[in-house]
């Protein structure tokens, strides 16, 4: 049995949820894309934005490109409290739980976007406790807090 499934989401549009209990650290699924090089990104007005959702870097050399319809893995939303992190070996990534997760629960990871200008544009409807109201890495959501406090 496939430890996921996909169902229409709560946070947004389809999502992947775990159809057993899963212990940290679990390889969940592969994130399978086209493997590209660096140089063919940076020349690539589709990846011209920090917010490419499904690419990843793998190395000093390539990205992998996930945006196909077989990388199920793609459906997966962005949480502010996510159980699940992107990671692999060599040219291949897998989706990892990084938290016990229960049966019926609904995977998630940090999408990783950067803070700027057009933030409002990626809002986030993850309802964890921490939902900083917009999908942004977590490394910079003190950058919102703060500009929360200036208005
Ligand atoms: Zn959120």
């Amino acid at each position: 049995m496939k430890p996921y499934i996909v169902k229409r989401s709560k946070i947004d549009n389809l999502g992947l949820y775990a159809t057993k209990n899963i212990r940290k650290g679990t390889r969940i699924i592969e994130y399978k894309g086209k493997v590209i090089t660096v140089k063919e990104t940076e020349k690539n007005p589709k990846y011209d934005n920090g917010k490419a959702i499904y690419l990843f870097n793998l190395n000093k050399r390539y990205d992998l490109d996930g945006d196909f319809k077989f990388n199920t893995a793609r459906l997966i939303n962005h949480s502010c409290d996510p159980n699940c992190e992107v990671y692999g070996t060599g040219l291949k990534i897998w989706v990892h739980a990084i938290k016990d997760i229960s049966k019926g629960e609904e995977f998630s990871y940090d999408y990783g976007f950067n803070f700027d200008e057009d933030y409002k544009n990626y809002p986030c409807r993850c309802k964890s406790k921490n939902c900083c109201g917009f999908i942004v890495r977590e490394g910079s959501r003190w950058r919102l807090k703060k500009k929360k406090k200036q208005k």
